[in-house]
């Protein structure tokens, strides 16, 4: 199996973070990344860096304006008087203000509550480098499962929490979108996006909502308890010709292997149903027992199994990493998940 990475995704180093009222230091760190190369290294797996790609993905689903705000946000946020050294909103829009036309604001302050949804997200000069990398990875490697292989992008920072135009959950480009955008830009009629981290996948779903061409089925904690709060129901089934395109299943909290892995096989059906050429695997880790922010109790012999469960579609696959913050366990749990993958 093939892996793209690009040792610039280790740059981006976040050190803000808001938890329950308290300032923390950012868990989405670039030595997650160090210890996920380490693992592909130790399988013997071939490193790739992705090259120059084709952008054209990455425009399809971002906004010119947020691909701008990220690029170039940093220069004027370090021009402002007396700000910190990374961009982190503390204002944002609200409903009622988008009923009433509510725009983005030219001045850095009013962009940065506009472009980002919380927290969790700061942003310098160092971001948009490694955002871009990390999508130009799963461009890449969208590219290379185009012949047949499945194949492994380390995306860091991950992903699966960005909108169109908008930041949140340690993500900034929506690397699983940008890689089923470019499968469908290389011939695929329909593509399904299987997303297994504990977290709802709320920028992949939003991205893909109203589109019949992309099924979004994921598996994540409730979110009624859990992040991103609002979204992740059940009855999100998606929007105009997308209606029945999007698949939630919410699980209660300390659902373990036996529950988790029944969600994802009604998800496999799901697919099968849908017809897809091509897959993306949202593969997050924090279902994980052992995750510092645990929500759901899932062991390493259930993620080599769902490996296998996935892998049994048999569908061209590309593997986009998202989240998972145990840094003892990150290494074994992407060893086991390949490894259950490689052996179906
Ligand atoms: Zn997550």
């Amino acid at each position: 199996m093939k892996v793209f990475w690009d040792p610039i995704q280790l740059s981006h180093s976040p050190q803000f973070f808001l938890q329950r009222g308290r300032v923390r230091q950012n868990f989405e760190v670039p030595e997650r990344a160090e210890i996920l190369l380490a693992a592909c290294n130790e399988m013997g797996l071939e490193i790739n860096l992705p090259g120059l790609v084709d952008t054209r993905a990455i425009n399809a689903v971002h906004s010119a304006n947020y691909l701008a705000f990220l690029s170039d946000g940093p220069t004027a946020w370090n021009a402002m008087f007396d700000g910190g050294s990374e961009m982190v909103p503390n204002v944002h829009p609200t409903p009622e203000m988008f009923n009433q036309g509510a725009k983005p604001a030219s001045t850095i302050m009013g962009q940065v509550g506009w472009f980002v949804a919380d927290a969790s997200c700061p942003i310098t000069a160092t971001t948009w480098p490694s955002a871009f990398a990390a999508a130009s990875c799963a461009i890449a490697a969208a590219n290379n499962v185009a012949d047949g292989h499945p194949t492994y992008a380390l995306t860091r920072p991950p992903g699966h929490h960005a909108y169109m135009e908008r930041a949140g959950g340690h993500c900034y480009l929506n690397n699983a979108a940008v890689a089923a955008e470019q499968l469908r830009l290389l011939g695929a009629k329909k593509v399904a996006i299987i997303d297994i981290d504990s977290h709802h996948g709320n920028g992949t779903q939003g991205i893909f909502w109203d589109r019949a061409d992309v099924l979004f089925a994921s598996v994540h904690g409730d979110p009624n308890g859990y992040y991103p709060w609002y979204v992740g129901h059940v009855d999100e089934l998606g929007g105009g010709d997308g209606f029945g395109c999007n698949i939630n299943l919410p699980l209660a909290r300390n659902t373990a292997d036996a529950g988790w892995l029944e969600a994802i096989e009604y998800l496999i059906t799901s697919i099968k149903k849908f017809e897809s050429d091509a897959l993306v695997i949202s593969l997050g880790f924090d279902a994980s027992e052992h995750e510092p922010l645990q929500f759901l109790a899932v062991t390493e012999d259930a993620f080599a199994r769902a490996g296998a469960l996935i892998a049994g579609l048999n569908l061209k696959s590309v593997i986009i990493q998202e989240g998972g913050y145990n840094k003892e366990m990150l290494g074994k749990l992407l060893r086991r998940f390949l490894e259950g993958f490689l052996s179906a």
